[in-house]
């Protein structure tokens, strides 16, 4: 019997591997592809933005170099000009409904609490990148990986959860991971309510040749009938059509329709004159109404889906696996606190649903309508100042979520800045084993003795800050978010507690 069972060997499956590997259990992750990669996965079709957030998740788990280097393309591969891929575009706001956002209006005053770190910006990907990368530690660190084998049958006791997959072969485990996307089987088969609004259009994605690109523009672009994309890969194409939704997706995407839909969105004339590959998508928005049922959870687009607008799917469930991991973990091992694994739903779910709402907010400026140019000139007004680009960056780039862990304190619950000590170590390096970490800026021998207590848990550093932001010492959590923070007089009280919560009573 396996400590863990992931469904679906997607980033966010392979990543949430990688986390309850690190953390000491046994991981077998059952994936219905044959394949790490595929054309879909790919440049240019595969092409994703990964937000700062992300880049610091995988910053701490020493993956982040990886992924960067995996993210370069050939061009000759690419059909793309070598200077739009020679090396990950930065990606720190990109847009909202098709208007671009300009880093240079980000008020960084506004936002206080960050330290540079190599994470500070996101950047362009692929998923075949971050995949693979992910698929190697994933197999360097023992994880079980099984491809071929689609899960088709899920039951759980008050023993174990058993999953049923490819060739009817039978697992068992404690608990059972669904990251199986966003048709999840496992959400399906294990009854979670899935909730939310029914798409007002159809998009597609599309890798053609046109007879005429110079009709077209490069970069988003509304229309009166919706919006397409073209990005400087050669023949990359995107198309948002306000149908309602109703294109039967199960049909095949031929090019007459493609064309058909092309010239109506555009307004031109211009010819696909061959379709390599295609593909459509919604803007339904629906997310599950708690992620775990038992020994059944949920994670990625398997708990949320919702359109592609704006780039955050993958980067959402990078936090979720990011969240869970170490959770699952120490419940496996019998040291979690009572009630630890529910403050995955309690503090992933706001976060999921702020994304939806983010995505539904642009859908509807996006809406074409006599009264659309209006709506869209104010918001890119409002966008376009300092306060708005701010607010945007706050909103998209995954730094700046901060968890509900009842303190007022405005650290706690934020992702850790990067400290760095004077001797050069920085924080990001002390999560790389994904244990807690408490930083003590002052040597201080309370907290030593108190954290020694749990020292298979928390990782003791102490040494002087080279950047003083008041902190006096931090109690970080393995996914790096604050759980507590100590100013002038130490609250040795509220350590323990904080400790307490998250990591149990002291043991030894
Ligand atoms: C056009 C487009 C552009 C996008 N751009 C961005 C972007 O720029 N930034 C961003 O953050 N997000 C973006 N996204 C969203 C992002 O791709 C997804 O959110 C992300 O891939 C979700 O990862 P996942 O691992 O949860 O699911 P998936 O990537 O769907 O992986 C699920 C895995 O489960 C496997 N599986 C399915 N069923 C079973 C089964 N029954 N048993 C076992 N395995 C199974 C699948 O084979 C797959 O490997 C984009 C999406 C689209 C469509």
């Amino acid at each position: 019997m396996h400590d863990v069972v992931v469904a679906g060997g997607g980033p966010v499956g392979l990543f949430l591997a990688t986390e309850l590997a690190l953390g000491g259990c046994s991981v077998l992750v059952l994936e219905r592809d044959e394949e790490v990669t595929s054309p879909w996965k790919e440049l240019p079709l595969g092409l994703r933005g990964l937000s700062a957030g992300s880049a610091e998740v995988f910053y701490r788990r020493g993956l982040l170099e990886a992924v960067i280097n995996a993210s370069h393309a050939d061009p000759a591969k690419v059909g793309a000009p070598a200077d739009a891929v020679d090396a990950p575009a930065p990606r720190d706001v990109s847009h909202f409904a098709g208007m671009g956002l300009d880093a240079a209006d980000i008020d960084m005053t506004a936002l206080p609490f960050r330290l540079p770190s190599p994470a500070m910006e996101g950047f362009m990907t692929s998923l075949a990148a971050v995949t693979s990368v992910l698929n190697e530690r994933a197999i360097a660190l023992g994880v079980d990986l099984r491809r071929g084998a689609p899960v088709t049958a899920v039951t759980q006791d008050d023993q174990c959860v058993t999953v049923t997959a490819g060739g009817g072969q039978e697992h068992q485990a404690r608990l059972l991971v669904g990251c199986d996307g966003g048709r999840s089987t496992v959400r399906g088969l294990a009854g979670f309510d899935f909730v939310g609004t029914e798409p007002l259009f159809t998009g597609y994605v599309a890798q053609v040749a046109f007879a005429d690109p110079g009709q077209l523009q490069l970069g988003f672009n509304p229309t009166p009938h919706g919006m397409y994309l073209r990005t400087p890969f050669e023949g990359h194409l995107g198309m948002m059509d306000f149908d309602g939704g109703t294109f039967d997706r199960s049909q095949p995407l031929t090019r007459e329709h493609l064309q058909d839909v092309l010239r109506r969105i555009t307004g031109t004339d211009v010819a696909l004159t061959e379709v390599h590959r295609a593909s459509s998508f919604t803007d339904r928005a629906m997310q599950v109404t708690t992620y775990r049922k038992g020994r059944v959870l949920l994670a990625g687009d398997a708990a949320h889906i919702h359109s592609p607008l704006g780039g955050q799917g993958l980067n959402l469930g990078v936090g979720d696996a990011a969240n869970l991991g170490w959770k699952l973990a120490s419940t496996v091992h019998g040291t979690a606190p009572e009630g630890l694994l529910d403050t995955y739903t309690n503090e992933r779910h706001p976060v999921g649903a702020a994304v939806l709402d983010w995505s539904r907010a642009q859908v509807a400026t996006m809406k074409p309508g006599p009264n659309a140019p209006a709506l869209r000139q104010l918001v890119n007004q409002l966008l376009s100042t300092t306060d708005g680009t701010t607010f945007a960056y706050r909103q998209t780039t995954g730094l700046f979520n901060r968890y509900d862990l009842n303190s007022p304190h405005p650290l706690v619950g934020t992702s850790a800045p990067d400290f760095h000590f004077e001797d050069g170590t920085r924080l990001g390096d002390l999560l790389r084993q994904g244990h807690g970490v408490l930083l003590d800026f002052r040597g201080d021998q309370a907290l030593l003795r108190a954290v020694k207590t749990r020292q298979d848990h928390i990782q003791y550093a102490t040494g002087q800050a080279r950047d003083d932001l008041g902190f006096t010492a931090v109690l970080v959590r393995p996914d790096g978010v604050v759980a507590w923070a100590g100013g002038e007089d130490l609250d040795l009280e509220a350590f323990e507690q904080a400790a307490t919560m998250w990591f149990g009573a002291p043991r030894n």
